[in-house]
């Protein structure tokens, strides 16, 4: 069920709107602009229903508030107001609210104005996921990678805590797609992918394609030793999928790993650390493949075997 919030001073209109709401969606109320906001950002709301006139905050500062935050910003926000005269219209609509109920609202007419809303987030959460998701293997593209490690690059420069960027390419893959055919190759791609995927679950973790036979994670929080052992496992666990490759080559499909673990300074970028572990992995190919190598904190390789 969609979660709605309701933020109004008024106890008697809050519970006028959830009644006709709460047959259809999960709703929440708060009193005070103050209470919104806090709930705002903590619930997983598809809908705000937002009073204009309130004591302290106002609707309008509120709906500023919300439009300026990143993880609110995508919230509808649809005022509730007596306020009928055009001006206070145009100013909430200006602000970002995507639609105007007067007080104190007619049943048929809220329903229809919220269910509206409702489907038009849902369709852009869909279009936001697909344009987001690899279609061959079901993980996160490049573009979200390339959205979300700046976030996170951020985020571990701030508080000051380990950063692992790997890169895994899959081993002499041109030799199985000319021996198997294409359509083979997808399925060692998506296989790869899901084995890697099931490793890397924790909320700190990250795993997308990159491209073509090539993935990038990042962990969070890991040193670099740890971060080498868990590869090192991942590159196993793909080992043991034991998919037969061309024998020439090897008995079963292999990857080969580069990664680097870094505790980020503000005036290093994520890019120079992703080159750095395209480095690792350019040496884990030149050294026989199938392999982890990994650059620690002070700059010092392991390899693996
Ligand atoms: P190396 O061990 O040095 O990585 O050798 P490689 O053959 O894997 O490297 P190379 O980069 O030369 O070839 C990558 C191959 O991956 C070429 C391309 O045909 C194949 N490939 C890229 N994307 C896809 C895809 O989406 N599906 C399939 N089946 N193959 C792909
Ligand atoms: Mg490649
Ligand atoms: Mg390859």
């Amino acid at each position: 069920m969609e979660k709605i919030l309701i933020i109004d001073d008024s106890a008697v209109q809050a519970t006028h709107l959830k009644n006709i709401l709460s047959e259809d969606y999960e709703v929440t109320t708060a009193q005070t602009a103050q209470e919104g906001l806090k709930q705002a950002h903590s619930g997983d709301y598809s809908l705000i229903l937002l009073d204009v006139v309130m004591p302290e905050m106002d609707g309008f500062m509120l709906l500023k508030k919300l439009q300026e935050e990143v993880v609110t910003r995508h919230i509808p926000v649809i005022l509730i107001t007596s306020l009928t005269d055009i001006e206070s219209e145009q100013r909430g609509l200006t602000l970002g609210a995507v639609d105007y109920i007067s007080k104190p609202g007619h049943p048929l007419i809220v329903k229809a104005r919220v269910n509206t809303h409702i489907k038009l987030y849902q369709y852009r959460k869909q279009v936001e996921y697909q344009s987001m998701t690899d279609q061959l293997t079901g993980v996160a593209n490049r573009r979200r990678h390339d959205l979300y490690s700046l976030t996170k690059w951020q985020e571990a420069t701030r508080l000051q805590i380990p950063f692992s960027i790997c890169m895994f390419d899959i081993d002499k893959f041109k030799v199985y797609n000319d021996t198997f055919g294409h359509p083979a190759g997808d399925k060692v791609i998506s296989a790869v992918a899901s084995t890697a995927a099931a490793r890397l679950q924790r909320s700190t973790d990250f795993f997308a394609r990159y491209g073509g036979e090539e993935f990038v994670a990042f962990l969070l929080g890991d040193s670099a030793e740890k971060a080498f052992a868990y590869l090192k496992e991942i590159r196993r666990d793909v080992e043991n999928l034991h998919i037969p490759h061309n024998p020439n080559i090897s008995q079963w499909v292999t990857i080969s790993i580069g990664g680097i673990t870094t505790i980020p300074k503000p005036e290093t970028t994520y890019q120079t650390y992703l080159k750095m572990a395209d480095a690792m992995l350019y040496d884990a190919k030149r050294l026989g493949r199938n392999r982890v190598v990994w650059m620690d904190e002070k700059i010092r390789q392991h390899v693996e075997k």
